[in-house]
């Protein structure tokens, strides 16, 4: 459904693209005591302040123009000596570096603000120095201006005035910001490059990527999935009009359908994935409803939940993930304790098999949420390792009374046993983030070992290839919703593999659908089948890519 946000128009361009939305910003430091001596902590202010000037100074020379004056001038609060006395005292105080930065940056920030008019936009200003040496003392890059290959709607919280500064004006066909005003910098830089721009739109957290926006500088409109006489009259008024991607099903070039499906984790995700054209959910991550309640909830709750995700995909496949609580994502009622490596712990099937009241109460929820919706539902378990565990998931689930179960292959030991556990399944789904972690014995989530998190590698694809090969052999379905279903080329493989369907980030749908348009399931089989013999990651993925350029 077509919406109308109102914003203030800077110039009169008008343009329509794609939406593509910046990272949100780095959040509010906690309040903790710091755990270093003040001296120790403030020298890491003075290290960061110093690199955050350098930064600036930098880039506004390379920016030119009234930029280098705007960056300039935010160097200076880098270094203004009333800002950087009250950090002192902060940190005096006990307050760690990052919580005595946002403190004073945001007390300077609001005095700007109360003096009204152009100081007040001077606050947006300060709060980007301020973010920009949070970061620094993190160790953490800032939100940057997303890349795409095909031009874009910029849309922002807000825009500091380094981004909008160094904008790719080849790519960025219009700026939308929730925040700022006519005089904040993000307005004179943007009029200053003629950028089109509505910036102080305040409905415009409704954007998702992929939406298609027109931006009206004139009218101040932003107008969200326009319709054809909309998007005529914008290309009359001269507007860049980029031809939105059609939301159409997945599929190969030779027809084969390649439902293309959405990773969720709230009912709040549904209808972003439908405007990027999810095709229904292939991982409902349910367990993220729950972290941090302490006792386990009601049947009655859970199904108010689970119905308002499937009415958003009523007539189409929603698949639904019993809790997988452990390794990240620790439930209190399912009694978790401390364990020195919790992915290999108690995760998964293993801590609800030992909680079966509480498995018993999520799928009788399920089974009403299904007859309050008109979704079809397919229910899976997370983590099982072999034939025990997925006949016990299995014929738990049935015996209340669902239709469609199956499990997540994501243990080695399940895909090494592909040829037993498959044929007890109505479907099954590769979790091929946790099949990568196993199979490569490194933990998703250090970032010491990311390098071998790699679902190239010949290994994984091997494993996947056997539960492709379990699925075709029993008529089983196959699918996949491990972040690997998010890369383009991987998704050819992972068809050729057996995959019949593919659940991503719904971001990632517009992308997954092109490449897989370009190719024959016989040409997907033999890239898949090439990627088998070679003996790294890296040489599996070159040799699909340089198949394919
Ligand atoms: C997976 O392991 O690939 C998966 C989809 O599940 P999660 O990322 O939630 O562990
Ligand atoms: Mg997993």
């Amino acid at each position: 459904m077509s919406t109308q946000i109102t914003g203030i128009g800077v110039g009169h361009g008008i343009a329509v693209g794609p939406a593509l939305r910046m990272p949100d910003p780095i959040g509010e430091p906690p309040d903790v005591e710091s755990q270093l001596e003040a001296l120790d902590e403030y020298a890491r202010v003075e290290e960061a302040l110093t690199a955050v000037t350098d930064e600036l100074v930098d880039l506004g020379r390379r920016a030119g123009g009234d930029a280098e004056g705007i960056l300039e001038a935010q160097s200076l609060m880098a270094q203004d000596p009333a800002v950087v006395d009250d950090i002192r005292q902060r940190v005096g105080d006990g307050k760690t570096a990052e919580r005595s930065v946002y403190e004073a940056y945001e007390g300077y920030a609001r005095v700007l603000e109360g003096l009204g008019d152009n100081p007040a936009a001077r606050g947006a200003d300060v709060r980007d120095v301020a973010r920009r040496v949070i970061a620094r003392l993190r160790g953490v890059a800032l939100p940057a201006v997303p890349q795409s290959e095909t031009p874009f709607v910029l849309v922002a919280y807000d825009l500091a005035p380094a981004d909008t500064a160094t904008l790719d004006l080849s790519k960025v066909l219009a700026l939308v910001t929730r925040d700022g005003s006519n005089a904040s910098h993000t307005a004179i830089l943007a009029r200053n490059k003629n950028i089109v721009a509505i910036v102080g739109a305040a409905g415009s957290d409704v954007i998702v990527n992929g939406q298609t926006v027109i931006v009206d500088a004139e009218s101040g409109q932003v107008v969200t999935d326009p319709d054809l006489a909309a998007l005529a009259v914008a290309a009359e008024r001269g507007g860049r009009v980029i031809a939105p991607r059609p939301l159409t099903p997945g599929a190969l070039s030779d027809g084969t359908p390649v439902p293309l499906l959405a990773n969720v984790g709230s009912p709040e995700e549904a209808a972003p994935a439908v405007a990027l054209g999810a095709e229904g959910v292939g991982l409902f991550r349910t367990e993220f409803l729950y972290l941090d309640a302490r006792s386990a909830p009601s049947v009655e709750l859970q199904r108010s939940r689970y119905r308002d995700l499937m009415s958003a995909f009523a007539g189409r496949k929603v698949v639904v993930r019993v809790l997988d609580a452990g390794a990240d994502k620790q439930l209190a009622f399912l009694g978790h304790t401390h364990e020195e490596n919790p992915a290999l712990g108690r995760r998964g099937i293993r801590a609800l098999r030992e909680h079966e009241d509480v498995l018993r109460d999520q799928l009788t929820a399920l089974v009403g949420a299904q007859s309050d919706t008109g979704a079809e539902l397919w229910v899976m378990a997370p983590m099982v390792a072999d034939v025990d565990e997925t006949a016990y998931f299995v014929s738990l689930a049935r015996s209340l009374g669902l239709g469609t179960v199956g499990v997540t292959v994501e243990v080695p030991a399940a895909a090494v046993l592909a040829d037993q556990v498959v044929p007890l399944c109505d479907f099954v789904s590769i979790g091929t983030n946790d099949l990568t972690q196993y199979t490569l014995a490194a933990d998703r989530m250090l970032g010491l070992v990311a390098q071998y998190q790699d679902p190239w590698h010949p290994a994984v694809l091997r494993l996947i290839k056997l539960i492709g090969d379990a699925g075709h052999a029993s008529h089983t379905p196959v699918g996949v919703c491990g972040e690997a279903a998010s890369d383009p080329l991987m998704a050819i493989v992972l068809v050729g593999l057996g995959a019949e369907d593919l659940s991503m980030s719904p971001g990632a749908i517009g992308d997954v659908r092109a490449a897989l348009a370009g190719v024959t399931l016989a040409r997907a089989r033999e890239l898949a089948e090439r990627t088998l013999t070679q003996t790294s990651a890296a040489a599996a993925r070159a040799v699909v890519a340089e198949a394919l350029a």
